[in-house]
Parts: C-alpha cells; sequence; structure tokens
C-alpha cells in the first residue's frame, strides 16, 4: 500500500465522512474545513496532480466535475460555489492525489 493518505481513505484504512462513492470516485468531507460546506471528490485511481493528467482521463475529469455539482446542489450550495484544484508546488497542493475541492455556503 502506498504512503498517499487519500489512497488509504479510498482503501478504508482511515476514516472519512464520505459522501458519495463508485467504482472511480470518492467524495468526502474536508477534515479542515475552510467553509461551511468544504468536500473533495477524488479519482480512485493514483493520480497525483493535473500535471500528470493524459488524453485517457477525459471521461474520468468529467464525472469528477459533473458529480461535484450534483452533490453541490444536493447539499445546498443552490446559490453557487467555488471549485478549486491545487495543482503542484506552485499551485499550494499538500496532499499528492489529484483531488477536486467544492466549497460554498447553503442558500
Ligand atoms: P491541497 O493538497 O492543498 O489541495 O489540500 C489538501 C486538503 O486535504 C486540505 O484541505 C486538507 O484539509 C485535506 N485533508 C488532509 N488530510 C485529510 C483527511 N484525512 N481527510 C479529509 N481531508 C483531509
Ligand atoms: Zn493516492
Amino acid at each position: 500500500m502506498s504512503e498517499c493518505i487519500f489512497c488509504k481513505i479510498i482503501a478504508k484504512l482511515i476514516p472519512a465522512k464520505i459522501i458519495f462513492e463508485d467504482d472511480e470516485i470518492l467524495a468526502f468531507y474536508d477534515v479542515n474545513p475552510k467553509a461551511e460546506v468544504h468536500f473533495m471528490i477524488i479519482p480512485k485511481t493514483h493520480i497525483e496532480s493535473m500535471l500528470l493528467l493524459q488524453n485517457n482521463h477525459q471521461q474520468l475529469m468529467g464525472k469528477i466535475i459533473l458529480k461535484a455539482n450534483e452533490l453541490a446542489i444536493s447539499l445546498g450550495l443552490k446559490s453557487g460555489y467555488k471549485v478549486q484544484i491545487n495543482t503542484g508546488v506552485n499551485g499550494g497542493q499538500e496532499v499528492f492525489h489529484l483531488h477536486v475541492h467544492v466549497l460554498g455556503y447553503k442558500g
């Protein structure tokens, strides 16, 4: 098993507040929320960051974005929200397993 903390969440080796999962993606709340609602969606396959995306990730990334919107609306972010993908050292990325942040306030 890799030392990747998000791979460990996928493998249920460490706990997380999971919102949604299927065979390809997992959504869970950020442990240190920066908004009233703050969750992340990750691919279950270990992709380090946006910097390593390939053409064959197109369907997966589209699925993540569509799921981000669906979950944001269902969690009450009906007036909008922010999507953030910190990418690489210069992009402020701290966990090197690609993740899409969704942040917002209800209403
Ligand atoms: P970044 O890599 O800068 O996009 O940020 C990584 C994010 O992962 C931060 O917002 C952390 O609060 C969050 N995080 C780190 N460990 C966990 C964990 N075990 N469960 C949930 N969120 C986490
Ligand atoms: Zn990983």
